[in-house]
This record gives C-alpha cells, structure tokens and sequence, in this order.
C-alpha cells in the first residue's frame, strides 16, 4: 500500500510539471515549459514504487493460476502477505495456510520472495526454496479437499515435479528439485518428530499404501 501511494504521490508531480506546462499555473502569466531532467526522475520514480506491487499482483495471479490446476480445477487464490499482513493474521505462525471452502491461500512473509527466488535459478535450489515449492503444492492439495495433513503432505511431494513444471521449471530441473525435496526435506520431518511427524509417514513412498501412481509423479522414474 505505501508503494502504491508513493508512486501515485510522483505520478501527480508528473501530472503537475506536465499541466503546468500547457496552462498557467495560479499566480503565473504564462505556462512554465517542462524540466525534462526533474519530469524524468519523476516518472522513473513513480515506475520504481509502481514495480513492487505490479511484480506482486502478476506473482498472485500466476500462483493462483497453477494451484487450480494442481487443485484439479477448483478455483484457488493465492495471497502474498505482507509484513503488515503477517502480522495482523491470525495464523501467522503458520507458513502458509488455505482454507477448502473459499479456494483462498495465503503464503505469509517472506515466502513468496523465496518461491521467486526458487523459480528465478531452479537449477541452484536451496532447502529452503524447495520448501517454499513444497509449502505452495500442500497448500494447493488442501484447496483440492484433503484437510488431514500427513495425506496432504504426501500428496503434494507426489506433485511437486508437475508443480515445478507449472511454474516454468525446466523438465529435469523440476524433477531432481521434486526429488530433493522428497529425500531430504520430507525425511527430515520425518526424524524432527514432535509436530512435524503430523506431516510425515513411511507409508508416503514409492509402492506403499500412499503412492497414488499417478502418472507423473515425483518418484516415476522413467
Ligand atoms: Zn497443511
């Protein structure tokens, strides 16, 4: 919100340098011609505050686009908190939460701008950028209509590679990044124990009572 009202703040400066310039302004004669040097910095401020929203708003509606799909197609819409927001939410200490019945999905500060950085160098992937593909795929299968979290878990390590895919992730990049997940991050829940065990089960693997063989999961490896 303050980018926004920043940048409308140096779009009427703009507006001002540029009408004042074409009529008179009160207690001028005549119209004053335009600096180009102070109009130009202006502008290219006003474009500067305007980024960070627009960069946002894209993000949001290409999240939502893809957690539909990995939905299968009930409608999702992914809300990026702010710091503000994040605070004031009364889920706050979760990463990331989603709600069934309305399709919303909200993905607290900072972890959209991790997801970005995921997707802007896939091939270098961090733990915690996997974490932000496997935390938007979870939240995805809850929009879908599971609730019961080791099972939404398991469904997402499942779809991680068709998430990554979704997002532009090359198709063996998305592959390797699923299964990294899958090797390090899902087991690590797994011996943290404790809250994180409700998230983790050995039956969660390739051929046990989980795997729902779809066919293309993380673990097809042909
Ligand atoms: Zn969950």
């Amino acid at each position: 919100m303050l980018w926004i009202l920043a940048s409308l703040c140096f779009f009427w400066c703009a507006f001002r340098e540029i009408r004042n310039s074409i009529w008179a302004a009160p207690g001028y004669a005549l119209p004053i011609p335009v600096t180009p040097s102070y109009l130009a910095l202006v502008l290219g401020l006003a474009l500067a505050f305007a980024w960070p929203p627009v960069h946002t708003w894209y993000f949001q509606r290409l999240l939502s686009a893809k957690a539909t799909e990995l939905a299968d197609e009930r409608r999702a819409s992914v809300h990026c908190n702010t710091l503000f927001d994040t605070m004031m939410d009364p889920e706050m200490l979760a990463a990331g939460h989603a709600n069934p019945l309305t399709g919303k999905i909200v993905l607290q500060k900072p972890w959209c701008g991790i997801l970005m950085d995921y997707l802007s160098h896939p091939q270098r992937a961090n733990d915690k950028e996997l974490w932000s593909l496997g935390m938007f795929t979870h939240e995805s299968m809850h929009v879908r209509g599971e609730m019961n979290e080791t099972k939404t878990e398991c469904q997402a390590v499942q779809r991680n590679y068709r998430a990554a895919k979704l997002l532009g992730v090359p198709d063996a990049t998305a592959r390797r990044n699923a299964l990294d997940y899958y090797n390090n991050g899902y087991q690590e829940r797994g011996r943290i124990g404790g809250m994180q065990s409700a998230y983790y089960s050995a039956e969660c693997a390739p051929g046990k009572t989980m795997d729902e063989h779809l066919p293309d999961s993380t673990w097809d490896t042909r």
